[in-house]
């Protein structure tokens, strides 16, 4: 030998013996077959949490807590808005990689909020204008639904933000869009959900607003005479109405998905919590809701945002009956939420995290952890590495420290993406919706 073909020998030999290593690594990883399921919960908040934990409320959370690790989760610094934190959650990566950066295009002007909310008919001249909010085909990354189907793992997502055009998927998804009124919008090609199939169970599992009975109502505020309901009344549970119709659809159709195809990845998100915090948080202070509300209303609506996050840990509790004790659960928030402002200055910098299941740690506490870490954490349940162009890393505390520590090792692979296809259009799409998603967001107070 010389020395030359000596030096390819051994480098050959080494590549053989990384190749092997990594091998035996992944299928040792893979044995038994990982499963995840990752809850989102909007704005879950540690301060209300904490005290329904103590009173034995959440169950649910009770039991990820017992039985695996929980903690603080760091949402992006500035706070920012949902649709952009909840991207660098499916993403691992900051907002100027991942290409998700506002609600919409531009803000439109101030305008009453509450006023519109009450009235939902009073539509202004200024509602029409803007930009369209945000949609699937500006992601500039791979989600981990789309990283994990291109490895052949089956994946189901349901609720996510800025998924609608739904993308073809190995599995299925149902886009955030299915929550507004489609009633005028045909299903054929709306891209709703993907597969198209897939609407007419959307359609059969939906819950509308105005069929939420007084009987749901009553878990979230104190029962009153039906026969006597006042205009007062109906106007200040007519946001809850619409929150909660917008949860329960997702969650119907959310357990029906999970039940029949048991896909490796599934995700599921609720955006109620936020929404009721947005809409109840600061309801006693002064200028908190107009006409101020009497001390007779305040009582009524006392309970609603404890009785919401109850709720929340019920729908919770379906999903983990579902995934049993093979599969990794993940619950996380994007941030947290103090109220004392509108739109994202009500928000709070740490959010929370719960994880349970094969690779958690039991009684494990989470610290230091970021919205930047969960899809790292996601890959590492499945034996993946982190890609090195990730912001995120493997959540120590939370996973198994072995498994940490391996993942810590693997440092070769430059990233998950694969080439944008060549003219990707980088405009909004617009859909029949754009006009009640507005809407809402205005009377959450996150536009103007
Ligand atoms: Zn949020």
């Amino acid at each position: 030998m010389t020395n030359t073909t000596r030096i390819r020998f051994i480098a050959s030999l080494a590549f053989g013996l990384l190749v092997g290593a990594a091998a035996w690594n992944c299928a040792r990883a893979e044995k038994p077959k990982s499963r995840v399921l990752l809850v989102g919960v909007d704005a879950g908040e540690w301060d209300v949490l904490g005290p329904l934990l103590n009173e034995g409320k959440i169950p649910n959370f009770a039991r990820m807590r017992d039985q695996g690790s929980a903690g603080k989760l760091r949402s992006l610094e500035p706070l920012t808005k949902s649709p952009i934190i909840w991207a660098s959650i499916a993403t691992g990566k900051v907002p100027q990689k991942h290409g998700i950066l506002d609600f919409f295009m531009k803000q439109l002007g101030r305008e009453n909020a509450r006023a519109n909310a009450a009235n939902p008919g009073a539509r202004t001249a200024k509602a029409a204008e803007g930009e369209a909010p945000a949609t699937s085909n500006l992601w500039r990354a791979r989600p981990i639904w789309d990283i994990l189907g291109g490895l052949g793992k089956t994946v189901g997502v349901v609720g996510w933000w800025t998924t609608w055009p739904a993308l073809p998927v190995n599995g299925a998804l149902v886009t955030d869009y299915i929550q507004y009124d489609t009633g005028s919008w045909p299903s054929k090609n709306s891209r709703r959900t993907y597969p198209d199939s897939l609407d007419a169970t959307v359609e059969r599992l939906r819950v509308k607003p105005e069929n939420v009975s007084w009987a749901e109502l009553f878990q979230f505020v104190t029962p009153i005479d039906t026969t006597h309901v006042t205009p007062r009344q109906e106007q200040l549970i007519h946001d809850l109405r619409w929150i909660y119709a917008a949860d329960r659809t997702f969650c119907r159709v959310a357990l029906e998905l999970y039940r029949n195809k048991r896909p490796d990845f599934f995700t599921v998100y609720f955006r109620g919590v936020d929404e009721i915090s947005h809409t109840y948080w600061d309801i006693d202070l002064p200028g908190g809701y107009a006409p101020p509300l009497t001390d007779a209303e305040l009582a009524w609506l006392k309970r609603l945002i404890p009785s919401y996050y109850i709720f929340t840990d019920r729908m919770l509790g379906e999903f983990l009956k579902e995934a049993g004790k093979d599969t990794d659960v993940i619950v996380c928030s994007d941030h947290g939420f103090q109220g004392g402002g509108r739109g994202v200055m009500a928000h709070k910098l740490d959010g929370m995290i719960f994880m349970m299941g094969p690779h958690v740690e039991k009684g494990g506490s989470i610290s230091g952890a970021t919205v930047l870490d969960v899809t790292p954490t996601i890959l590492a349940m499945f034996g993946l590495p982190t890609a090195r162009d990730m912001d995120g890393r493997p959540i120590p505390g939370g996973l198994e420290a072995s498994l940490v520590k391996r993942m810590e090792q693997e440092t070769r692979l430059p990233t998950y993406e694969t080439a944008r296809a060549p003219g990707k259009s980088e405009e909004p799409l617009r859909s029949p919706v754009d006009q009640e998603l507005r809407e809402r967001l205005r009377s959450l107070g996150y536009i103007q």
